[in-house]
């Protein structure tokens, strides 16, 4: 599989089969996504240390920018008030967010441990 396919089926960086997230996480439920610490295939660990993926916040930040800005060209053509788009920009982020989450995590890891990385 390519690297695309890996970073959005959120495989393990080194093997490619084991599940980094062993729960997607749900808003609704308030529900975060859970991490598995080691690859069930190749017992590669995900987290090196603690606060490994504090940088993952600003691939998170990023994204979510990213997001905000094709969303406002898109909903900017058919939404006069600003206002308005400001809320729906705020609801996207907050249906979004254990996406992005999981994304940023996954963009982490494959940025600093992807399978040509020696750590
Ligand atoms: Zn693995």
């Amino acid at each position: 599989m390519s690297v695309l396919t890996d970073i959005l089926t959120e495989k393990c960086p080194k093997c490619g089969k084991g599940k980094v997230f062993a729960e997607k996480g749900n808003i609704f439920l308030f529900r975060l996504p859970k991490m598995n610490s080691n690859c069930s295939n190749c017992n590669h660990k995900f987290e090196k240390e603690p606060g490994y993926f504090f940088g993952s916040m600003f691939v998170s930040y990023a994204l979510v920018f990213a997001e905000m800005v094709v969303f406002f060209l898109i909903v900017n053509q058919f939404v006069e008030s600003y206002l308005t788009i400001v809320v729906l920009i705020g609801i996207l982020s907050v249906l979004l967010s254990t996406f992005n989450f999981r994304l940023s995590r996954m963009l982490w890891i494959y940025m600093l441990d992807g399978k040509n990385k020696q750590l």
